[in-house]
């Protein structure tokens, strides 16, 4: 059991600063923290939940039953809101509602709202008059990847928070990746667990195994090895965007950048890839994403690769 704000990571000035205006009873009553995923935005309103509803400290215990309830998932106090099936609904913007005329609870309440994008728009309207003036001690915390998604009329009502993404550094601090994992996650937690499961690993090891068969066999039109690799459209795009990824690399290695290198193992293909010119890479970078978005609309997979490796032999 424990201070759920003690283990974000990063976030630390939005922390502080909200902390600090629940302190001193000014608190705004409705927020929208907005930021990529995977980040910590939900666990940030979790602790502030623990803070807000514990009878010990206004900055949470982390101790007492009320904030291990929280820990738990399972306060009175608080009700957490997701998307059932792809949307928000109506019937649970309801229960909403109802969890905030409940006689029986004395003290704060705290409601997350998570994917707040996934509101339908009855349940966003029928929340709004709650949202503008909440009832005195009642908290919103509403979550989304961005405020573009978000009716306007919500936007208006909330103070908005802008979660940053994490550095590789605060991400090295709480997980032990390869960097050229870390790189790569972009600041997300999330992210980074994806890459390193087993599957993406050696989803990446055979994207390189492919790049090479295109880079030098002169038969890789009649090679059936990368073929089978390409029957899934997804599993393309995926392959796809790692030599992105690598040939990008090689352009930041000629251009003695090397701080932007993300695939920081795999300095022997990199180094070979820089050995193009600048022209070639910039050319297969453009024809590697042209091919990713065909698959994304629907072409036969074999049938593009087949043609990028025609025209990038041109
Ligand atoms: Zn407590």
């Amino acid at each position: 059991m424990a201070r759920m704000l003690d283990f974000v990571l990063g976030h630390q000035d939005i922390i502080s600063k909200l902390v600090t205006s629940f302190e001193q009873g000014k608190p705004g009553q409705t927020y929208l923290f907005v930021g990529p995923a995977g980040i910590g935005k939900k666990l940030t309103a979790l602790g502030l939940a623990q803070a807000l509803l514990c009878p010990q400290s206004p900055r949470g215990c982390g101790k007492c039953p009320s904030c291990f309830r929280i820990s738990q998932g399972a306060h009175e106090g608080l009700k957490i809101v997701e998307p059932s099936g792809a949307q928000i609904k109506m019937e649970q913007a309801k229960e909403v509602i109802e969890f905030l005329s409940l006689k029986s609870l004395t003290g704060n309440r705290v409601i997350i709202i998570d994917q707040a994008q996934s509101l339908n728009p009855q349940a966003a309207n029928s929340l709004l008059k709650t949202l503008e003036e909440p009832p005195a001690g009642t908290f919103f915390f509403l979550i989304a990847p961005s405020v573009a998604g978000l009716m306007q009329t919500i936007r208006s009502r909330s103070r908005i928070v802008q979660f940053k993404p994490l550095t590789m550094e605060d991400l090295a601090k709480k997980v032990k990746a390869p960097a050229w994992a870390l790189k790569s996650a972009q600041g997300s937690f999330e992210k980074l667990a994806q890459l390193q499961e087993g599957p993406e690993q050696e989803l990446r090891q055979k994207s390189i195994e492919i790049l090479n068969l295109f880079l030098k066999d002169k038969d890789f039109l009649l090679n059936e090895a990368w073929r089978s690799e390409f029957k899934d459209r997804a599993q393309g795009q995926r392959l796809l965007s790692y030599w992105v990824s690598f040939m990008k690399d090689a352009v930041y290695l000629q251009e003695d950048v090397k701080n932007q290198i993300i695939n920081l193992d795999q300095a022997p293909l990199i180094k070979a890839l820089a050995e193009s010119s600048r022209e070639v890479l910039l050319n297969l970078i453009q024809k590697s994403l042209r091919a990713e978005h065909a698959l994304g609309a629907n072409r036969d997979p074999q049938l593009v690769m087949e043609e990028f490796y025609i025209t990038s032999k041109e």
